[in-house]
Protein backbone atom coordinates (compact mmCIF):
# COMPACT_ATOMS: atom_id res chain seq x y z
CA UNK A 1 0.00 0.00 0.00
CA UNK A 2 1.52 3.21 -0.76
CA UNK A 3 2.73 5.49 1.82
CA UNK A 4 0.82 8.82 2.02
CA UNK A 5 -2.15 6.51 2.16
CA UNK A 6 -0.30 4.32 4.99
CA UNK A 7 0.41 8.13 6.49
CA UNK A 8 -3.71 9.44 6.30
CA UNK A 9 -4.51 5.76 7.67
CA UNK A 10 -1.91 6.35 10.28
CA UNK A 11 -3.49 9.68 11.64
CA UNK A 12 -7.41 8.44 10.94
CA UNK A 13 -6.37 5.50 13.38
CA UNK A 14 -4.94 7.95 16.06
CA UNK A 15 -8.19 9.75 16.23
CA UNK A 16 -10.43 5.97 16.54
CA UNK A 17 -8.04 5.15 18.95
CA UNK A 18 -8.54 8.47 21.15
CA UNK A 19 -12.14 7.96 21.25
CA UNK A 20 -12.46 3.69 21.57
CA UNK A 21 -9.93 4.91 24.84
CA UNK A 22 -12.74 7.18 26.17
CA UNK A 23 -15.27 4.26 25.21
CA UNK A 24 -12.99 1.69 27.92
CA UNK A 25 -12.39 -0.28 24.82
CA UNK A 26 -8.58 -1.68 25.01
CA UNK A 27 -8.00 -4.10 22.52
CA UNK A 28 -9.05 -4.66 18.54
CA UNK A 29 -9.41 -7.77 16.83
CA UNK A 30 -7.99 -7.66 13.62
CA UNK A 31 -9.27 -11.16 11.74
CA UNK A 32 -9.37 -12.16 8.50
CA UNK A 33 -10.66 -15.90 7.12
CA UNK A 34 -8.32 -18.44 5.85
CA UNK A 35 -9.09 -20.62 3.12
CA UNK A 36 -10.65 -23.50 5.55
CA UNK A 37 -12.99 -20.97 6.44
CA UNK A 38 -11.64 -19.94 10.11
CA UNK A 39 -11.70 -16.74 11.13
CA UNK A 40 -8.13 -15.95 12.56
CA UNK A 41 -6.90 -12.87 14.35
CA UNK A 42 -4.54 -10.48 15.32
CA UNK A 43 -5.72 -8.79 18.03
CA UNK A 44 -3.62 -5.00 19.44
CA UNK A 45 -4.14 -3.03 22.35
CA UNK A 46 -6.05 0.43 21.17
CA UNK A 47 -2.52 2.17 22.02
CA UNK A 48 -0.96 0.00 19.18
CA UNK A 49 -3.43 0.99 16.81
CA UNK A 50 -2.02 3.97 14.64
CA UNK A 51 0.94 1.55 14.91
CA UNK A 52 -0.75 -1.59 13.26
CA UNK A 53 -2.63 1.25 10.52
CA UNK A 54 1.04 2.65 9.04
CA UNK A 55 2.84 -0.70 9.27
CA UNK A 56 0.58 -3.53 9.88
CA UNK A 57 0.54 -6.44 11.98
CA UNK A 58 3.22 -9.29 11.39
CA UNK A 59 1.18 -12.66 10.45
CA UNK A 60 2.43 -15.82 8.77
CA UNK A 61 0.89 -16.42 5.54
CA UNK A 62 1.04 -20.03 6.41
CA UNK A 63 -2.61 -19.69 7.63
CA UNK A 64 -3.83 -20.01 4.16
CA UNK A 65 -2.62 -23.89 4.14
CA UNK A 66 -4.28 -24.45 7.78
CA UNK A 67 -6.97 -27.21 7.55
CA UNK A 68 -10.28 -27.20 9.94
CA UNK A 69 -8.61 -28.92 12.46
CA UNK A 70 -5.30 -26.57 12.59
CA UNK A 71 -3.32 -28.75 10.70
CA UNK A 72 -1.47 -28.00 7.83
CA UNK A 73 -0.77 -29.23 4.19
CA UNK A 74 1.77 -27.07 1.67
CA UNK A 75 0.54 -25.73 -1.60
CA UNK A 76 2.89 -24.94 -4.73
CA UNK A 77 3.32 -21.16 -3.48
CA UNK A 78 2.59 -21.21 0.28
CA UNK A 79 3.21 -23.21 2.81
CA UNK A 80 6.14 -23.95 5.50
CA UNK A 81 7.51 -21.88 8.48
CA UNK A 82 8.83 -19.07 6.09
CA UNK A 83 8.06 -15.62 5.59
CA UNK A 84 5.51 -12.89 7.28
CA UNK A 85 2.78 -10.34 6.18
CA UNK A 86 1.66 -7.39 7.11
CA UNK A 87 -2.40 -7.14 8.51
CA UNK A 88 -3.73 -3.84 8.05
CA UNK A 89 -7.17 -3.10 9.70
CA UNK A 90 -9.84 -1.55 7.59
CA UNK A 91 -10.85 1.33 9.75
CA UNK A 92 -13.76 2.44 7.67
CA UNK A 93 -15.25 -1.06 8.89
CA UNK A 94 -14.12 -0.65 13.11
CA UNK A 95 -16.84 -1.88 15.34
CA UNK A 96 -17.11 -1.47 19.46
CA UNK A 97 -17.84 -4.95 20.10
CA UNK A 98 -21.11 -4.90 22.12
CA UNK A 99 -20.96 -8.73 23.32
CA UNK A 100 -17.16 -8.29 24.19
CA UNK A 101 -17.08 -5.14 26.43
CA UNK A 102 -13.74 -3.55 26.14
CA UNK A 103 -13.33 -4.88 22.81
CA UNK A 104 -13.49 -3.52 19.39
CA UNK A 105 -13.27 -5.47 15.91
CA UNK A 106 -11.64 -4.54 11.93
CA UNK A 107 -11.49 -6.89 9.26
CA UNK A 108 -7.60 -6.58 7.52
CA UNK A 109 -6.59 -6.78 4.53
CA UNK A 110 -2.93 -8.42 3.92
CA UNK A 111 0.13 -7.39 1.53
CA UNK A 112 3.84 -8.30 1.95
CA UNK A 113 6.41 -6.65 4.21
CA UNK A 114 7.17 -4.89 0.96
CA UNK A 115 3.80 -3.13 0.83
CA UNK A 116 2.59 -5.04 -2.12
CA UNK A 117 -0.86 -6.74 -2.28
CA UNK A 118 -0.65 -10.32 -0.82
CA UNK A 119 -1.91 -12.33 -3.62
CA UNK A 120 -3.37 -15.09 -1.94
CA UNK A 121 -5.72 -12.09 0.34
CA UNK A 122 -8.80 -13.41 -0.25
CA UNK A 123 -10.54 -10.07 1.21
CA UNK A 124 -8.23 -8.60 -1.47
CA UNK A 125 -9.37 -11.31 -4.15
CA UNK A 126 -13.24 -9.87 -3.15
CA UNK A 127 -12.45 -6.24 -3.69
CA UNK A 128 -10.93 -6.91 -7.58
CA UNK A 129 -13.56 -8.90 -8.94
CA UNK A 130 -15.87 -5.47 -7.49
CA UNK A 131 -13.62 -3.49 -8.93
CA UNK A 132 -14.08 -6.09 -12.11
CA UNK A 133 -17.79 -5.70 -12.04
CA UNK A 134 -17.18 -1.55 -11.76
CA UNK A 135 -15.17 -1.60 -15.01
CA UNK A 136 -18.14 -2.79 -16.93
CA UNK A 137 -20.34 -0.27 -15.13
CA UNK A 138 -21.73 -2.86 -12.58
CA UNK A 139 -22.26 -3.23 -9.26
CA UNK A 140 -23.08 -5.95 -6.98
CA UNK A 141 -25.67 -5.62 -4.05
CA UNK A 142 -25.44 -9.05 -1.38
CA UNK A 143 -26.13 -10.37 1.78
CA UNK A 144 -25.35 -13.55 3.47
CA UNK A 145 -28.02 -15.27 5.81
CA UNK A 146 -26.28 -16.69 9.15
CA UNK A 147 -27.91 -19.77 10.20
CA UNK A 148 -27.03 -21.52 13.56
CA UNK A 149 -27.46 -24.04 16.39
CA UNK A 150 -27.54 -23.24 20.28
CA UNK A 151 -26.48 -25.87 22.33
CA UNK A 152 -25.86 -25.64 25.81
CA UNK A 153 -22.43 -25.14 26.86
CA UNK A 154 -22.08 -27.55 29.76
CA UNK A 155 -23.91 -30.09 28.23
CA UNK A 156 -22.71 -33.88 29.69
CA UNK A 157 -22.18 -36.32 27.24
CA UNK A 158 -20.71 -36.27 23.77
CA UNK A 159 -23.08 -35.00 21.32
CA UNK A 160 -24.98 -31.90 22.10
CA UNK A 161 -27.70 -30.83 24.21
CA UNK A 162 -30.05 -28.10 22.14
CA UNK A 163 -31.34 -25.25 23.63
CA UNK A 164 -34.55 -24.40 22.39
CA UNK A 165 -35.87 -27.69 21.29
CA UNK A 166 -39.43 -26.24 20.24
CA UNK A 167 -40.93 -26.93 17.14
CA UNK A 168 -39.53 -25.51 13.85
CA UNK A 169 -40.07 -22.18 13.43
CA UNK A 170 -42.18 -22.33 16.18
CA UNK A 171 -42.70 -19.27 18.55
CA UNK A 172 -41.98 -21.55 21.64
CA UNK A 173 -38.30 -21.58 20.62
CA UNK A 174 -38.46 -17.99 20.91
CA UNK A 175 -40.08 -17.88 23.59
CA UNK A 176 -37.24 -20.58 25.10
CA UNK A 177 -34.62 -18.66 24.20
CA UNK A 178 -36.36 -15.05 24.66
CA UNK A 179 -33.14 -13.33 26.50
CA UNK A 180 -30.94 -14.63 24.68
CA UNK A 181 -32.47 -13.80 21.22
CA UNK A 182 -32.83 -10.44 22.92
CA UNK A 183 -29.68 -10.20 23.21
CA UNK A 184 -28.39 -11.28 19.96
CA UNK A 185 -30.43 -8.30 18.60
CA UNK A 186 -29.30 -5.47 21.28
CA UNK A 187 -25.61 -6.17 20.17
CA UNK A 188 -26.37 -6.14 16.89
CA UNK A 189 -28.22 -3.18 16.72
CA UNK A 190 -25.60 -1.52 19.32
CA UNK A 191 -23.26 -2.54 16.13
CA UNK A 192 -25.30 -0.76 13.53
CA UNK A 193 -26.01 -3.91 11.81
CA UNK A 194 -29.42 -3.71 10.26
CA UNK A 195 -30.99 -6.89 10.98
CA UNK A 196 -34.08 -7.40 8.79
CA UNK A 197 -35.20 -10.57 10.30
CA UNK A 198 -34.69 -13.23 13.26
CA UNK A 199 -36.84 -16.84 13.46
CA UNK A 200 -36.27 -20.17 14.64
CA UNK A 201 -34.94 -22.45 11.72
CA UNK A 202 -36.04 -26.19 11.11
CA UNK A 203 -33.06 -28.26 12.87
CA UNK A 204 -33.23 -28.32 16.43
CA UNK A 205 -31.83 -25.57 18.36
CA UNK A 206 -31.88 -23.50 15.44
CA UNK A 207 -31.90 -20.06 14.01
CA UNK A 208 -31.87 -17.50 11.63
CA UNK A 209 -30.76 -13.87 11.03
CA UNK A 210 -30.62 -11.65 8.03
CA UNK A 211 -28.73 -8.63 7.34
CA UNK A 212 -29.60 -6.03 4.83
CA UNK A 213 -27.58 -6.13 1.96
CA UNK A 214 -24.55 -4.41 1.16
CA UNK A 215 -21.32 -4.12 -1.27
CA UNK A 216 -19.94 -7.65 -1.66
CA UNK A 217 -16.99 -6.99 0.76
CA UNK A 218 -19.10 -5.25 2.98
CA UNK A 219 -21.45 -8.68 3.01
CA UNK A 220 -18.61 -10.66 3.74
CA UNK A 221 -17.10 -8.10 6.70
CA UNK A 222 -20.60 -8.28 8.02
CA UNK A 223 -20.86 -12.24 7.80
CA UNK A 224 -18.06 -12.57 10.16
CA UNK A 225 -19.56 -9.65 12.17
CA UNK A 226 -22.55 -11.16 12.67
CA UNK A 227 -21.20 -14.50 13.56
CA UNK A 228 -18.66 -12.94 16.04
CA UNK A 229 -21.49 -11.39 17.61
CA UNK A 230 -23.82 -14.27 17.74
CA UNK A 231 -20.98 -16.45 19.00
CA UNK A 232 -19.73 -13.53 21.79
CA UNK A 233 -23.64 -13.47 22.86
CA UNK A 234 -23.92 -17.08 23.09
CA UNK A 235 -20.99 -17.62 25.55
CA UNK A 236 -22.52 -14.74 27.75
CA UNK A 237 -25.74 -16.87 28.09
CA UNK A 238 -23.37 -20.36 28.86
CA UNK A 239 -24.40 -21.38 25.31
CA UNK A 240 -22.45 -22.80 22.19
CA UNK A 241 -23.32 -21.65 18.72
CA UNK A 242 -22.42 -24.20 16.39
CA UNK A 243 -21.97 -22.71 12.46
CA UNK A 244 -20.83 -26.07 11.23
CA UNK A 245 -22.78 -27.19 8.35
CA UNK A 246 -24.11 -30.49 10.06
CA UNK A 247 -24.55 -31.03 13.66
CA UNK A 248 -25.83 -34.50 13.18
CA UNK A 249 -25.92 -35.75 10.08
CA UNK A 250 -29.38 -37.49 8.27
CA UNK A 251 -31.01 -33.61 9.77
CA UNK A 252 -31.47 -30.18 8.09
CA UNK A 253 -27.65 -28.16 8.39
CA UNK A 254 -26.63 -24.62 8.58
CA UNK A 255 -26.87 -23.05 5.11
CA UNK A 256 -25.05 -19.56 4.35
CA UNK A 257 -27.70 -18.61 1.77
CA UNK A 258 -25.92 -15.66 -0.15
CA UNK A 259 -28.78 -12.96 -1.65
CA UNK A 260 -27.50 -11.46 -4.62
CA UNK A 261 -28.80 -8.28 -6.96
CA UNK A 262 -26.87 -6.74 -10.07
CA UNK A 263 -26.91 -3.00 -10.72
CA UNK A 264 -26.29 -0.29 -13.03
CA UNK A 265 -26.59 3.13 -12.14
CA UNK A 266 -29.48 3.20 -9.71
CA UNK A 267 -31.29 0.25 -11.34
CA UNK A 268 -31.45 -2.71 -10.74
CA UNK A 269 -30.87 -5.02 -13.22
CA UNK A 270 -32.89 -8.33 -11.70
CA UNK A 271 -36.09 -6.22 -12.54
CA UNK A 272 -37.99 -4.54 -15.15
CA UNK A 273 -36.47 -6.85 -18.17
CA UNK A 274 -37.85 -8.87 -20.50
CA UNK A 275 -35.92 -12.37 -19.75
CA UNK A 276 -37.36 -14.68 -17.84
CA UNK A 277 -39.65 -13.84 -14.44
CA UNK A 278 -38.44 -9.94 -15.85
CA UNK A 279 -34.67 -10.29 -15.10
CA UNK A 280 -32.83 -8.14 -18.03
CA UNK A 281 -30.62 -10.10 -20.18
CA UNK A 282 -27.72 -8.98 -18.24
CA UNK A 283 -28.98 -10.43 -14.71
CA UNK A 284 -29.96 -13.20 -16.72
CA UNK A 285 -26.11 -13.66 -18.62
CA UNK A 286 -24.89 -13.31 -14.90
CA UNK A 287 -27.23 -15.81 -12.84
CA UNK A 288 -26.68 -18.01 -15.70
CA UNK A 289 -22.38 -18.00 -15.69
CA UNK A 290 -23.15 -18.82 -12.02
CA UNK A 291 -25.70 -21.61 -11.91
CA UNK A 292 -22.84 -23.18 -14.89
CA UNK A 293 -20.31 -23.03 -12.52
CA UNK A 294 -21.63 -24.21 -9.44
CA UNK A 295 -20.13 -27.73 -9.53
CA UNK A 296 -16.85 -25.76 -9.22
CA UNK A 297 -18.06 -22.79 -6.97
CA UNK A 298 -19.24 -25.83 -4.60
CA UNK A 299 -15.63 -25.79 -3.58
CA UNK A 300 -15.54 -22.43 -2.45
CA UNK A 301 -19.14 -22.33 -1.32
CA UNK A 302 -19.49 -25.62 0.39
CA UNK A 303 -15.60 -26.47 1.33
CA UNK A 304 -15.85 -28.79 4.09
CA UNK A 305 -16.45 -32.92 3.36
CA UNK A 306 -19.39 -31.85 6.48
CA UNK A 307 -20.89 -30.04 3.97
CA UNK A 308 -21.66 -32.71 1.66
CA UNK A 309 -23.84 -34.25 4.48
CA UNK A 310 -26.21 -31.27 4.61
CA UNK A 311 -26.21 -30.83 0.86
CA UNK A 312 -28.40 -33.15 0.50
CA UNK A 313 -31.72 -33.37 -1.40
CA UNK A 314 -35.56 -32.51 0.21
CA UNK A 315 -33.83 -30.18 2.91
CA UNK A 316 -33.98 -26.91 1.71
CA UNK A 317 -29.93 -26.77 0.84
CA UNK A 318 -30.26 -26.53 -2.84
CA UNK A 319 -28.83 -30.04 -3.96
CA UNK A 320 -29.65 -29.25 -7.74
CA UNK A 321 -28.07 -27.52 -10.41
CA UNK A 322 -31.10 -25.74 -11.42
CA UNK A 323 -32.99 -22.45 -10.61
CA UNK A 324 -36.60 -21.54 -10.18
CA UNK A 325 -38.95 -18.96 -8.97
CA UNK A 326 -39.06 -19.19 -5.32
CA UNK A 327 -37.83 -22.53 -5.04
CA UNK A 328 -35.75 -23.50 -2.43
CA UNK A 329 -34.77 -26.70 -3.21
CA UNK A 330 -33.18 -25.37 -6.21
CA UNK A 331 -29.72 -24.42 -5.82
CA UNK A 332 -29.93 -20.90 -7.46
CA UNK A 333 -33.58 -19.13 -6.16
CA UNK A 334 -34.65 -16.46 -8.18
CA UNK A 335 -36.78 -14.18 -6.21
CA UNK A 336 -38.99 -11.25 -7.84
CA UNK A 337 -40.05 -9.27 -4.18
CA UNK A 338 -43.16 -6.89 -4.42
CA UNK A 339 -44.28 -6.05 -7.90
CA UNK A 340 -44.27 -2.06 -7.31
CA UNK A 341 -40.72 -2.46 -5.79
CA UNK A 342 -38.11 -2.31 -8.39
CA UNK A 343 -35.34 -2.76 -5.88
CA UNK A 344 -36.69 -5.90 -4.34
CA UNK A 345 -35.17 -8.60 -7.14
CA UNK A 346 -32.67 -10.78 -6.30
CA UNK A 347 -31.36 -14.28 -7.03
CA UNK A 348 -30.07 -16.61 -3.61
CA UNK A 349 -27.70 -19.00 -4.07
CA UNK A 350 -28.68 -21.57 -1.34
CA UNK A 351 -26.08 -24.08 -1.57
CA UNK A 352 -23.44 -22.40 0.39
CA UNK A 353 -22.48 -23.26 3.73
CA UNK A 354 -21.48 -21.20 6.63
CA UNK A 355 -17.75 -23.13 6.49
CA UNK A 356 -17.15 -20.89 3.72
CA UNK A 357 -14.52 -18.34 3.32
CA UNK A 358 -17.31 -15.36 2.79
CA UNK A 359 -14.77 -12.96 1.02
CA UNK A 360 -14.12 -15.90 -1.30
CA UNK A 361 -17.85 -16.47 -2.08
CA UNK A 362 -18.60 -13.44 -2.93
CA UNK A 363 -15.27 -12.64 -5.20
CA UNK A 364 -15.77 -16.20 -6.67
CA UNK A 365 -19.76 -16.06 -7.47
CA UNK A 366 -18.65 -12.26 -9.34
CA UNK A 367 -16.03 -13.68 -11.19
CA UNK A 368 -18.54 -16.76 -12.62
CA UNK A 369 -21.09 -14.53 -13.10
CA UNK A 370 -19.04 -11.97 -15.26
CA UNK A 371 -17.78 -14.78 -17.41
CA UNK A 372 -21.56 -15.72 -17.93
CA UNK A 373 -21.69 -12.17 -19.15
CA UNK A 374 -18.82 -12.12 -21.37
CA UNK A 375 -20.42 -15.61 -22.75
CA UNK A 376 -23.91 -13.69 -23.67
CA UNK A 377 -25.36 -16.78 -21.68
CA UNK A 378 -29.01 -17.48 -21.13
CA UNK A 379 -30.67 -19.42 -18.38
CA UNK A 380 -32.67 -23.00 -19.09
CA UNK A 381 -35.97 -23.33 -18.22
CA UNK A 382 -36.63 -22.45 -14.80
CA UNK A 383 -37.38 -25.48 -12.77
CA UNK A 384 -41.12 -25.93 -10.25
CA UNK A 385 -41.17 -28.21 -7.30
CA UNK A 386 -38.65 -30.54 -6.10
CA UNK A 387 -36.10 -31.44 -8.73
CA UNK A 388 -35.53 -34.78 -6.36
CA UNK A 389 -39.49 -35.98 -7.18
CA UNK A 390 -39.95 -34.29 -10.32
CA UNK A 391 -36.20 -35.12 -11.98
CA UNK A 392 -34.47 -33.72 -15.10
CA UNK A 393 -32.16 -31.71 -13.06
CA UNK A 394 -28.34 -32.46 -12.66
CA UNK A 395 -27.54 -33.44 -8.89
CA UNK A 396 -24.69 -31.04 -7.61
CA UNK A 397 -21.38 -32.78 -6.57
CA UNK A 398 -22.08 -34.91 -3.63
CA UNK A 399 -18.84 -34.75 -2.49
CA UNK A 400 -15.87 -32.72 -1.88
CA UNK A 401 -13.63 -35.03 -4.17
CA UNK A 402 -16.08 -34.38 -6.64
CA UNK A 403 -16.47 -30.66 -6.49
CA UNK A 404 -12.63 -30.25 -5.86
CA UNK A 405 -12.44 -31.90 -9.58
CA UNK A 406 -14.98 -29.24 -11.20
CA UNK A 407 -12.65 -26.86 -9.29
CA UNK A 408 -9.03 -27.67 -10.74
CA UNK A 409 -10.50 -27.28 -14.16
CA UNK A 410 -12.35 -24.07 -13.59
CA UNK A 411 -10.92 -21.40 -16.15
CA UNK A 412 -12.75 -18.11 -14.99
CA UNK A 413 -12.09 -19.55 -10.77
CA UNK A 414 -8.23 -19.80 -12.19
CA UNK A 415 -8.15 -16.59 -13.79
CA UNK A 416 -9.67 -14.77 -11.08
CA UNK A 417 -8.28 -16.03 -7.74
CA UNK A 418 -4.88 -16.21 -9.42
CA UNK A 419 -1.90 -19.32 -8.83
CA UNK A 420 -1.27 -18.72 -5.83
CA UNK A 421 -4.40 -18.82 -3.83
CA UNK A 422 -6.08 -20.94 -6.30
CA UNK A 423 -3.47 -23.22 -5.60
CA UNK A 424 -4.04 -22.78 -1.66
CA UNK A 425 -7.46 -23.72 -2.16
CA UNK A 426 -6.89 -26.56 -3.85
CA UNK A 427 -4.21 -27.89 -1.45
CA UNK A 428 -7.09 -27.40 1.64
CA UNK A 429 -9.51 -28.70 0.10
CA UNK A 430 -7.30 -31.77 -0.82
CA UNK A 431 -6.68 -31.66 2.57
CA UNK A 432 -9.62 -31.65 4.08
CA UNK A 433 -10.68 -34.51 1.70
CA UNK A 434 -8.08 -37.01 2.99
CA UNK A 435 -8.51 -35.30 7.07
CA UNK A 436 -11.78 -36.85 6.76
CA UNK A 437 -11.38 -39.91 4.67
CA UNK A 438 -13.30 -42.99 6.01
CA UNK A 439 -14.18 -41.14 9.03
CA UNK A 440 -17.81 -42.01 9.77
CA UNK A 441 -20.28 -39.01 9.33
CA UNK A 442 -21.37 -38.84 12.91
CA UNK A 443 -17.40 -38.29 13.72
CA UNK A 444 -17.46 -35.55 10.56
CA UNK A 445 -19.98 -33.86 12.25
CA UNK A 446 -18.55 -33.80 15.93
CA UNK A 447 -15.46 -32.77 14.16
CA UNK A 448 -16.71 -29.55 12.65
CA UNK A 449 -19.66 -28.55 13.71
CA UNK A 450 -18.03 -26.28 16.58
CA UNK A 451 -14.47 -25.14 14.34
CA UNK A 452 -16.23 -22.49 12.29
N1 LIG B 1 -31.09 -24.83 6.74
C1 LIG B 1 -31.25 -24.92 5.31
C2 LIG B 1 -29.88 -25.11 4.67
O1 LIG B 1 -29.18 -25.97 5.04
C3 LIG B 1 -31.95 -23.72 4.74
C4 LIG B 1 -33.31 -23.43 5.23
C5 LIG B 1 -33.85 -22.16 4.56
O2 LIG B 1 -34.29 -22.24 3.41
O3 LIG B 1 -33.72 -21.10 5.14
O4 LIG B 1 -29.49 -24.41 3.78
MG1 LIG C 1 -32.88 -20.29 6.55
Amino acid sequence: MARPERERAESAARQAAAQLTAQDVHGVALTFVDNAGVTRVKAVPTSRLAHAARWGVGASPSFDVFLVDDSSVTSRHIGGPDGDLRLFPDLDRLTVLAAQPGWAWAPADRYEQDGRPYAACQRLFARRMVEAAEARGLRLSMGFETEWVVARADAPGPGPRYAGAGPAYGMARVVELSDYLRDVLEALAAQDVAVLQIHPEFTPGQFEVSVAAADPVGAADLAVLVRETIRAVSARHGLDALFGPVVEPGGVGNGAHLHLSLWRDERNLCGGGTGPHGMTQECEAFLSGVLGELPALLAVGVPSPAGYLRLEPSRWAGAFQCWGLENREAALRFITGAPDDPRAANAEVKCFDPAANPYLVTGAVIAAGLAGMDERRTLPPPVAGDPATTGGSPRLPSSLAEAVEHFARSVPLRAALGDPLFEAILAVRKGEVKLFDGVAPADVAAATRGRY
